[in-house]
Order: structure tokens, then sequence, then C-alpha cells
């Protein structure tokens, strides 16, 4: 067993952590109140192979391993979540997706462009009356000779008013949808400039103010035939195992997001004194800085482990679970004591853990709430759940292959 991260690692740990420093932080706080997502950030993020991270070279990726996306999210994510949210689901929803299921076509066409950022991807499984249920989305997709015709609405997705890509779920089997069964669902890469898509942007979320959250509509959208991802009726698979990298993605993120709350109430406690004494030295505001190092350092191990696995090309999905559930839960709980040892500053934009704590609660909800993650740990621990080989599994990672 080695913890260490190689050299590799280190360097794209420090590259971006040296990118969000310089372009991110100065200007986070303004986009954040204006609720403005900045574009300029996705060039600069390509530019460094950072959006096409885990993928193999000949797929215009930088061809490093599942942990390197991993670090890449937790410094992303030390700085703003919106950022990291754009690897979630650029990288992680639906490149890997790609990867893992598309073609020798949908891979040259959509996984080059996206994997060097030339083109900038999302996922889209949400629709207005169904989250946790997946099952319950309403959209549909007939087939029409060489076409499908895509209906719906899908509603709270990350860069929906950005993207050029979208992965789509919708039932192309009435009976099925009717039976909730869920090999009637199909996934659908769509681009942006079909007939009948529009998109739209969300205002006036909780957190993620920096980044883009939206809705898409299709109305009567023709979606060719070959962007079916995997085969008609694998949707549901595709959905859910592309969520194993997405929550991975955001496991790792909140990482971040605890050691940037450790490392501003460790700022904090030596600043502010009171009883005559700086507050770090009450053993109170030490139990909440010494809950965040428990924390940070718990989850990061969960996410290493969910990585690890990812990189042998192991089945994780219980591991990615628990990492996506601990860590997010984690966040939320170190941003709130966070706001506390910061008092009533804490309470204010003066300080970035206001900011912090708005931020933590997405992810508690999304990408399977605490509750759906909960109820999966216990369906394993039960036996009531077990993992079926699926058609087409995530590639392990393999550093000749990857890099040729
Ligand atoms: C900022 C943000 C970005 C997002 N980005 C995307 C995206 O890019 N793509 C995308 O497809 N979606 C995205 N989502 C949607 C997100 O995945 C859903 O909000 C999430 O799955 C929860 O669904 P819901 O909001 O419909 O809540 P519901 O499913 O209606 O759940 C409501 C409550 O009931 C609980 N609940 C539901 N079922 C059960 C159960 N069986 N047992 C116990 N409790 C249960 C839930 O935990 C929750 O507390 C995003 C959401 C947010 C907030």
């Amino acid at each position: 067993m080695d913890f260490a991260f190689s050299e590799e690692h280190l360097m794209v740990q420090k590259m971006v952590r040296d990118l969000a420093a310089r372009e991110i932080a100065p200007h986070v706080k303004e986009h954040d109140r204006e609720q403005r997502f900045d574009r300029s950030i996705l060039p600069k993020l390509a530019a460094q192979g950072i959006l096409g991270i885990c993928i193999p070279v000949r797929y215009g990726g930088a061809g490093m391993d599942y942990i390197s996306l991993g670090l890449a999210c937790e410094e992303l994510e030390y700085v703003d979540t919106s950022n990291r949210v754009i690897l979630s689901v650029h990288v992680g929803l639906n490149s890997l997706a790609l990867l893992q299921w598309g073609t020798e076509e949908q891979k040259q066409k959509y996984l080059v462009p996206q994997a060097t950022g030339q083109k900038i991807a999302t996922y889209g499984l949400t629709e207005p009356a169904a989250g946790s249920d997946a099952v319950g989305i309403q959209s549909t997709a007939r087939r029409e000779g060489d076409h499908y015709i895509l209906n719906g609405e899908k509603m709270w997705i990350s860069l929906a008013d950005v993207a050029d890509n979208f992965l789509v779920f919708a039932w192309t089997d009435l009976e099925k949808k009717r039976a909730r069964d869920h090999s009637g669902l199909t996934a659908f890469i769509v681009e942006r400039g079909y007939p009948g898509l529009e998109t739209g942007t969300i205002h006036g979320k909780l957190g993620v103010r920096a980044g883009n959250t939206g809705w898409i509509a299709f109305k009567d959208v023709p979606v060719p035939a070959e962007n079916v991802l995997g085969r008609e009726g694998e949707g549901f698979h595709i959905a859910m195992s592309a969520l194993d990298n997405g929550r991975y993605t955001v496991a790792w993120g909140a990482t971040g997001l605890i050691r940037a709350c450790l490392d501003a109430s460790v700022r904090y406690a030596k600043e502010r004194h009171t009883f005559g004494v700086e507050i770090g030295q009450h053993q109170l505001v030490q139990q909440m800085i010494a809950l965040m190092q428990l924390k940070y350092d718990a989850a990061r191990l969960l996410c290493m482990r969910a990585g690890w696995l990812k990189n042998q090309g192991v089945r994780n999905t219980r591991e990615t679970g628990l990492a996506k559930w601990y860590a997010t839960v984690s966040s939320f709980e170190a941003a709130a004591d966070a706001v506390e040892i910061h008092g009533a500053y804490g309470y204010s934009d003066e300080y970035d853990v206001e900011r912090f704590l708005r931020n933590s609660k997405g992810a508690v909800i999304y990408e399977g709430s605490r509750e759906i993650q909960q109820l999966i740990q216990a369906q394993y621990a039960l036996g009531y759940r077990k993992d079926k080989p699926l058609r087409c599994e995530l590639p392990a990672y393999d550093p000749e292959a990857w890099t040729n």
C-alpha cells in the first residue's frame, strides 16, 4: 500500500493551485455577488490540459490518472466551488462517459474537442419533477427514420447555458416508461444548435453563484441515431455509471472546501482576541479546528481509495458513494463551524467563509443527496444491492496507453 503522491500528482496539484490563486481567486467574490459565470476561465483551464486531464492523449487529453483529476478538483474548490463544478460535469459526468461507452466515431467527434477544451460539455438527467427518482423523468425520444425526436425539459443543469454538448436521457419505450422499467431509457449526445433546443440560466441560488446552472428545453429536437450513447435501453446504466465519476469529483472538491475552511479558521483564530487571548487558545474553538482536520483527512482518504480503484479499473460505486456522502456532509459542517469561528464577521461577505457555507450545501443535494447516499450504503450493507458487471466499464488507467 502506498499513500504517496507521484511527482506527476504533485505537479498537477501545484499547477492547478497556482492557476486558481492567480486567475480565479482575485475575481470570485465579485462574480459570486453578481451571480455571473465568467467564461474566460475555460480557455485558461484548457491551455493547461485540465479540461481533459484524465483522458488519453490519443483522444486529446493530458493522459493523467484519476487521482490527478481528484487533486485538480480539490485545488479548484479550495478557491470556489463553481470552478470545480466545471470539471464535474465536463470531465466527470460527460467526457468519462464517452470514454467508457462511446464508439470510436463518437470519441473522435465529441471526446477529442471536449478534452482539448474546444467544446464544453454537460450532463442533463434532472427534470422539473424528478431528481433523485431518475426513473421518474418525463423526456421522450421517438425514432423517426435515422433520427430520434426529443421532447422534454431538464432542470438544474450545471453549465446549461454555457455547454456546447449535452449528454441527456429520455424514454425511448413508452410502455416501459409507464411500468417504470429503466430499460426503456436511452442516452443521447445532443449538440447546441440542433433546432428546437433552448437553454436558460437559473438565478437566485443559495450558492455556486459564480457558476452557471440552468435549464434545457427540447421541442421536437432531431437527434441523429448515431448519437445514441451505448445502446438503446442502456441509458439508466450510463447515467448511473457517469454518476460514479461525477460523485468522485464532487467528493474531492469537498475536501478542498474543508481545507479552505480549516485554513481560514486557523488564520482568524490567531488574529482575533477575546478575554485577553487569541480565540485559538479556547478549547471549544480548538475542537472545531480539530474536527475540520479530522474531516479533511478522512474525506481525502476515502477519495484516494476510490481513485485507486478507478485507476485499476475496479468497480467503485460503493466506495465513491461513501466518499461523496462523507466529504460533502463534512464540508457543510466544516463551513458552518468556520462561520462560527469568525463570529459576526463570518456572517458577512467580508470573509470567504459565508460563501463556503452557501456553496457547501449544493453538493449535499446534487449527484445523489445525503439521503440517497445513505440509502445506497444501507442497501450494500444489508445485501439488498449487489453490483452487476456493466457491458462497458470505465477503463483502468494505463500510463503507456494513456500517453501514446
Ligand atoms: C447547483 C446544482 C447543480 C446541479 N447540476 C446538475 C447537473 O449538472 N445535471 C443534473 O442532471 N442535475 C443537476 N442537479 C440536480 C440534482 O442532481 C438534484 O437536485 C438532486 O438529484 C436531487 O433531486 P431533487 O432536487 O429533485 O430533489 P428530490 O429528489 O425531490 O428530493 C427532495 C428531498 O427528498 C429526499 N428524498 C428523495 N427520495 C428519497 C428516498 N428514497 N429516501 C429518502 N429521502 C429521499 C431527498 O434527499 C431530498 O432531501 C443540480 C442541482 C443543483 C442544486
